[in-house]
């Protein structure tokens, strides 16, 4: 722990909330820059209807969303539209400030003229989204699944799932949506924030009872039922890396910004926290990600009037330990060196406050003599090198002189699913490259936005500009769409180019150089010859270079 600040650099980095800190030139940070503007609830929406665009059926796993203010008269319009052609269609949507968590803010509308437009709360940006009304229900209940999924690296990409996660069911046996019940949230929003408050919330004492429950132990009813669970986890796991697939450019926009190629700087990982809500047909959904996901391993109990103490929780103990044990052995630097060497290394662990006591108060907290056993180790080492002023040597740290062998831990709880299956979704990565393209021209270094030359730049090295299309009508084209974009951003006065409008720009140059493709045909034959004639040109001042 440095409250007051670091001096020496360490091997893991463990942040609190977000990658803050830019005077880390090594080692590895568990947060990625950028990961907390990428998931909000508007940013998130934005990249799955990028990807719903071009692969609508590979992207039929995310609710049809629309952004407020700015498209309330396409939501309109839209719904209108649908109602028209289906007359029996009676829909239901659910408003959802951006930024928000913990249902904070959130409610139900059966018409696009009840959403609030006024007032502090209400006029905040927000999603609105089709609500799922039939939902699996368990016991009568709904519930929603909480996924833990590693972004172990995000060049090559490297993904993770937590072979187990957590139920989190509602309080109220649910009824579809009616105008009575909207209201209800103790029928509709799983939160475990929201339903700890009703009186019908039962923590659970064992994994598979009670208002939170593993995973697993669904999987296990499903199962018993006759459900088809392989198939159930198959379409998690692709969910899951398609949802990472549309988050992967700005991601990458970000970190090129935070962490400039060729510069020494850290490597990143970042547990994420997956929202899962399963449809009656078994179809799995995506509520949201979240990129920092509670790990808190107990409780609130009320002991009495406004009298608290925390309380263990074996479900949440029984999911986490082993989520934040497996990703600690997946990124341990001394790993390699240590099967090479046959040698005992220590890896310096640098963790913020909150995730000390935290990891101290599960380590306190587990049952299970196996965990213990090893989790002490941990704990010996994390007290050891978290005390102030000692430096780490074999002698003073009790235990450190042994290690650990990986066969006598437990198995890994966390499954590659990526490069893995890679072979199966590497053709979705269409975005990828265009951001590759918007991050070659950007120019400055440790910039997101791309100013009118580069983008120029971009238009005259892949030879997109031509009788038809002037340079003139490029500024145009650059000036229109990074004037909109900016005027639905935070920041009305910055001019340049944000990714998501190169991304536009980018669709709307493919859309008129094929004319004839699907849209996905479209982009991805421009990538090609942009990639082209940017080889070509680069072999060419190589040549001109040695000449
Ligand atoms: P928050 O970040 O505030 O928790 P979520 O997007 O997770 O926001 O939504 C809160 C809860 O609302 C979810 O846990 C889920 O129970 C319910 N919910 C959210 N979106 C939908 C949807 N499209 N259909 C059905 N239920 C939803």
């Amino acid at each position: 722990q440095f409250p007051f600040g670091r001096r020496l650099p360490c091997d893991i980095y463990w942040h609190g909330v977000s990658f803050h800190d830019n005077n880390i030139f090594s080692g590895q940070v568990n947060k990625f820059p950028g990961m907390m503007e990428t998931v909000r609830k508007i940013t998130l929406s934005r990249a799955m209807r990028t990807m719903q665009d071009l692969f609508p059926l590979e992207y039929n796993f995310y609710p049809r969303s629309w952004i407020l203010p700015e498209e309330l008269p396409l939501f309109v319009a839209e719904v209108r539209m649908m109602k028209d052609r289906n007359p029996s269609w009676k829909p239901t949507f659910i408003v959802k400030p951006d930024g928000g968590c913990q249902g904070d803010g959130i409610y139900l509308i059966k018409d696009p003229s009840d959403i609030r437009l006024t007032g502090s709360i209400q006029s905040r940006p927000a999603v609105v989204q089709e609500y799922i009304c039939k939902p699996l229900l368990v016991d009568k209940l709904k519930f929603d699944i909480r996924l833990y999924v590693l972004l172990k690296s995000l060049e090559p990409l490297e993904i993770y799932i937590a072979k187990d996660g957590l139920s989190r069911f509602c309080t109220e046996p649910y009824q579809e949506p009616t105008l009575k019940n909207l209201h209800q949230v103790f029928m509709h929003l799983t939160n475990y924030s929201l339903n700890i408050h009703s009186g019908n919330f039962i923590h659970s004492d064992s994994v598979n009872t009670g208002s939170k429950r593993t995973f697993s132990s669904i999987l296990c009813r499903l199962s018993s039922r006759g459900a088809d669970v392989k198939k159930l986890w198959s379409d998690i796991i692709s969910l899951v890396i398609k949802t990472i697939i549309a988050l992967t450019p700005e991601l990458k926009v970000y970190y090129q910004s935070d962490i400039p190629a060729g510069k020494p700087g850290p490597t990143c990982f970042q547990i994420l926290g997956f929202d899962i809500l399963l449809m009656k047909n078994l179809k799995p959904i995506l509520l949201e990600v979240n990129a920092n996901p509670s790990m808190r391993i107990e409780h609130e109990q009320e002991l009495s009037p406004g009298v608290f103490e925390n309380v263990p929780s074996p479900v949440d103990e029984e999911v986490k330990v082993a989520v934040i044990r497996d990703t600690l052995r997946l990124v341990d630097p001394q790993k390699k060196k240590r099967k090479d060497a046959h040698l005992s290394f220590h890896t310096y662990l640098l963790i913020f406050p909150v995730q000390v006591q935290s990891l101290h108060a599960q380590i306190a907290g587990m049952k299970d003599k196996q965990h213990k056993h090893h989790s002490l180790k941990l704990s010996l080492k994390l007290k050891f090198y978290l005390k102030p002023g000692s430096s780490p040597s074999a002698e003073q740290a009790p235990g450190a002189g042994e290690e650990l062998p990986e066969a006598a831990l437990p198995s890994l709880c966390l499954k590659q699913v990526f490069p893995k299956y890679a072979k199966h979704f590497s053709y979705l990565r269409l975005v990828d490259r265009v951001a590759a393209l918007f991050i070659r021209f950007l120019g400055v270094k440790g910039t997101t936005k791309l100013g009118p030359t580069g983008f120029r730049t971009f238009i005259r090295n892949c030879k997109l500009s031509n009788s038809n299309f002037s340079m003139a009508a490029v500024d145009i084209l650059y000036i229109d769409i990074t004037r909109r974009w900016n005027s639905m951003g935070i920041d009305h006065k910055e001019s340049r180019m944000c990714l998501q409008a190169f991304v536009e720009a980018f669709f709307c140059l493919a859309q008129r150089k094929y004319k004839s493709l699907p849209l996905h045909d479209q982009v991805a034959s421009l990538i090609e010859l942009c990639e082209c004639r940017l080889a070509a040109l680069h072999g060419k001042r190589l040549v001109w270079g040695c000449g």
